[in-house]
């Protein structure tokens, strides 16, 4: 049978096998959500409240006979139905763009080469590498596996690993935390106990995010204010002796016109655009509401290896049991190199520094490959701080492998970042035992593990941690029967070594811009508190005298926590506290993690943020993905979450400014002799012109120069809120009494006074328009897509006075050259007003340039 064959077979399936079975059983993958229909997503745009309203109007102006209302009703239903499912598609597209770019993968074998492959694409008969950190992509049977432990919490609810011998089962959706194995796939999809990773995966798309949900109950809001006024515009012409079912149908054109009903819409495709320009610059947004959340973060929490530092790790120092330090050199992984002394003289390895570097090469797992031709330095398999020490091994003159296989190791107890710490036992070629304990040096030097350590080694650990060094001290016994190392003790100190790992060369840039827009970057890490003081220092986020939060003294809490901006051995577990002590004074927390420990913290923090090159459980976690692995470009998503929520602001100031000037142009009208100062048509006439393409365009506005110069928002701020309502409302108002004023004078000159309204009140608010764009950035572009839609919108306003066609269909009269140029300079007034207003009151929120205004305040205490 093909099934064994291939099972048995270690180079895996072919390219060929692997294509037919997917035909075959379909994707690994859960019922994809299902895909919106388009009469679907027509009836639902339909169905919108104010478009019944709509419909109802023409079905009641076609009874009447009143066809060219019923023409215009009409047409402003299609326009709005094709706006709207087009955006629909649009925000859906880039939505499935990105769920793509970060969709789970499986490293497979197939024609004998290891691939890594979309998780979904994953077959029967598949063979399967499993590393620490990847979600099982399927059901397997595990050919082989070493030191192998899954967590089941997404099967069982219990997280606790579980060893798994070669022969066993393991089951989608389960967590690899230790060890390596291989395995082939039993069971995919819908068949493999895969209903359990739906959660993990988040292929079901999520709810609307809070800015969506807040903004919904202000379109309600709006509406109802909206449908109140227009009542009260029915009332008055109903008085005044109008007829009330034209005044009805006014009244509907009223809350139309008045109500931004394209506000969900843009909101989603800004949205939805924004996530696909981060995901451009790197950034991939898992979720849409990382887009607007990261617009508000206020603390950026960071690890320190690899994100902060270039994960390029090398002994630097090394202090032997006989207390004298030597500084080591090298390039990279290459395990030639030099050393030297205390008075910088170059220097054979002693005896004892040859013991020191023989006992953290052997209780080490890490292997070093050398150069080859696809690769033209040497490159390390496993932790890259244990690397580091195999190429410190041989810059002290030994040969790993040779050692290695000479001391055959015969017992262990893994690293652990509870106790810190990692023991080998290795039979000596002489015969006997060497135990081997290598960890951080409070809990590797203190009894009972060892009884007397020179005060010498500790004042050298703390010297070297000082210089920003991550510092590991050893100790040893021999004996001649095999220890049992369920109690070790009466250990003999065997020196210290000192890692170092630059720190990359814009983590200080990055530090200062975060400050500047008023976000604190703060540094986790599981290192000593004075390799975190000194990075921190490094980076300028740390003084002499600021004091650094210790995980391994007493909790973490909002108290202690403080304003402080250094967090040392800290275990994963403990990040959820951190999160949750600067939620709890205000925070909104941006927390970076890719180990198998961080998932339930970056599912924590308002926004998890996985590297790219971490492990899949991270990376699922998240809501932000770091293609770069590069914090900076932390940086470029909050900017471009802002520019977003900008733009959103703006089209609303555009938008209900309009609304109320219509509202306000109706309801005074009367009262200053216009009975009705608008018709049904000409009102939806406006609508069309303004809310279509205008409003869409809005959204593509590019960010305000001194986007992250600013303070970030508050997300308990309304969406209306820092004067958005009151310059909505002045905006308005100023509208309407131009356009009354224009109504007045021509009505006075005999001249079409009610076509002079219409034309004002459609290009004063394409003035608006304008005027709310973004202030132009030097050397910046602009958004010619606004320009364009504002000509296009303001050629047909014009349109509806000059073409005999939509004369008649609008109710309008002929203007003049002369009138429409009146017309024309009366409706900048509006805009120029709001132009002025903006650049008198300057950027938004403008926060002092050093951006001390918002710099965290000196912290108490001092680490010892
Ligand atoms: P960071 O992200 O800043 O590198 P971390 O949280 O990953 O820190 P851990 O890996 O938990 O830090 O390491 C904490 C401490 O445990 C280290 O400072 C070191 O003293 C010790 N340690 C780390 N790795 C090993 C190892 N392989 N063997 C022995 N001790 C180790």
């Amino acid at each position: 049978m093909v099934a064994t064959t291939a099972s048995a077979n270690v180079s895996g399936l072919t390219g060929r096998d692997a294509a037919s079975r997917l035909r075959a059983d379909g994707p690994n993958t859960v019922a994809p959500p299902p895909r919106r229909h388009l009469v679907t997503r027509i009836a639902h745009q339909l169905t919108d409240p104010l478009v019944v309203l709509l419909i109802a109007a023409a079905a009641v102006t076609s009874v009447l006979g009143d066809y060219p209302d019923t023409a215009v009703i009409l047409l402003v239903v299609v326009v709005n139905t094709v706006i709207g499912v087009s955006q629909e598609v649009r925000a859906d597209a880039a939505v499935t763009a990105l769920d793509r770019m970060t969709a789970p993968t499986a490293r497979v074998v197939r024609d004998g080469r290891h691939l890594v492959i979309p998780a979904a694409d994953v077959v029967r008969d598949d063979l399967v590498h499993l590393e620490p950190g990847d979600v099982v992509p399927a059901d397997l049977r595990l050919r082989e596996a070493h030191r192998f432990q899954v967590d089941e919490a997404a099967l069982t609810g219990e997280s606790v690993p579980v060893a798994q011998e070669a022969g066993a089962d393991v089951y989608a959706g389960t967590v690899v935390v230790t060890g390596r194995a291989a395995g082939t796939v039993v069971r995919t999809g819908p068949a493999s106990a895969l209903g359990r990773i739906a959660q993990l995966v988040a292929t079901t798309r999520p709810g609307p995010t809070p800015l969506q949900r807040r903004l919904a109950g202000l379109s309600r809001t709006l509406g109802i204010t909206a449908l109140v006024l227009s009542a009260v515009v029915f009332a008055i012409g109903v008085a005044s002796g109008r007829a009330a079912i034209d005044m009805a149908i006014t009244a509907v054109s009223l809350v139309v016109a008045a109500v931004p009903e394209s506000l969900p819409a843009v909101v989603t495709l800004a949205l939805a655009l924004g996530a696909r320009r981060m995901a451009g610059a790197r950034a991939i947004p898992r979720r849409l509401h990382a887009v607007e959340t990261l617009g508000s973060v206020t603390v950026v929490a960071s690890d320190k290896t690899g994100t902060l530092t270039e994960g390029r790790m090398a002994v630097q120092q090394a202090v032997a049991a006989h207390g004298v330090t030597y500084r080591v050199r090298g390039s990279g992984y290459s395990p030639a190199g030099e050393l030297f002394d205390a008075a910088d003289h170059p220097v054979a390895a002693p005896p004892a520094l040859r013991d020191l570097a023989r006992a953290v090469l052997l209780c080490n797992d890490a292997t070093l490959t050398p150069p080859d031709g696809e690769n033209p330095q040497w490159t390390a398999v496993g932790d890259p701080m244990e690397a580091a020490l195999v190429a410190f091994a041989g810059r002290c003159g030994l040969d790993p492998e040779a050692e290695r296989a000479a001391w055959t190791r015969v017992a262990e107890v893994p690293f652990d970042q509870d106790t810190r710490r990692m023991t080998t036992v290795h039979r000596r070629p002489d015969g006997g035992y060497l135990l081997v304990c290598k960890g951080a040096p409070e809990s590797v030097l203190a009894a009972p593990l060892v009884e007397r350590t020179p005060s010498g080694m500790l004042s050298n650990a703390y010297r070297m941690a000082a210089a920003g060094l991550r510092v590991l001290a050893v100790a040893t016994a021999e004996s001649d029967a095999a220890p049992d190392l369920r109690t070790v003790n009466d250990l003999r100190p065997a020196g210290l070594v000192a890692v170092g790992d630059p720190l990359r060369a814009q983590a200080p840039g990055i530090a200062t811009a975060f400050d500047d827009a008023g976000i604190h970057l703060v540094l986790i890490t599981g290192d000593h508190p004075a390799t975190a003081a000194a990075i921190g220092s490094q980076l300028g986020i740390w003084r002499g005298g600021d004091g650094v939060v210790r995980g391994d003294e007493g909790g973490v809490t909002a108290y202690g926590v403080g304003d402080r901006r250094v967090f040392a051995r800290i275990q994963p577990e403990q990040k959820l506290d951190i999160i949750a002590a600067l939620q709890e004074r205000g925070h909104v927390v941006a927390m970076t993690g890719d180990g198998v420990n961080d998932a339930p913290a970056l599912r924590r923090a308002d926004i998890g943020v996985a590297m790219g090159g971490g492990t899949e459980v991270a990376r699922q976690a998240a809501d932000l993905v770091l293609v770069d692995d590069n914090l900076a470009t932390v940086g470029a998503a909050v900017a471009e979450g802002r520019r977003i929520y900008d733009n959103i602001r703006r089209f609303l100031r555009y938008a209900l400014a309009g609304g109320t000037a219509e509202i306000l142009v109706m309801l005074a009208g009367p009262f200053l002799g216009l009975a009705v100062p608008l018709l049904p048509a000409q009102i939806l006439w406006i609508n069309l012109l303004t809310h279509g393409l205008p409003g869409v365009a809005l959204g593509a506005e590019p960010a305000e120069p001194g986007t992250m110069r600013r303070p970030p928002r508050s997300p308990q701020e309304s969406v209306l809120g820092a004067g958005l309502l009151r310059s909505v409302l002045l905006a308005g108002s100023l509208l309407a009494a131009v356009v009354l004023a224009a109504a007045v004078g021509a009505s006075a000159l005999d001249l079409p006074w009610q076509s002079v309204a219409f034309v004002v009140l459609g290009l004063g608010q394409l003035g608006i328009a304008l005027a709310v764009r973004a202030p132009r950035r030097a050397g910046g572009g602009r958004n010619h897509a606004l320009t364009a839609a504002v000509a296009v919108s303001a050629l047909m306003q014009l349109a509806g006075v000059l073409v005999p066609p939509l004369r008649d269909l609008l109710g309008t009269e002929y203007l003049s050259a002369n009138d429409l140029a009146a017309c024309a300079a009366v409706a900048t007034l509006p805009g120029l007003a709001v132009w002025l207003a903006e650049r008198a009151s300057g950027p938004r929120n403008s926060i002092p340039a050093t951006g001390s205004a918002t710099r965290m305040g000196p912290a108490g205490g001092v680490i010892e």
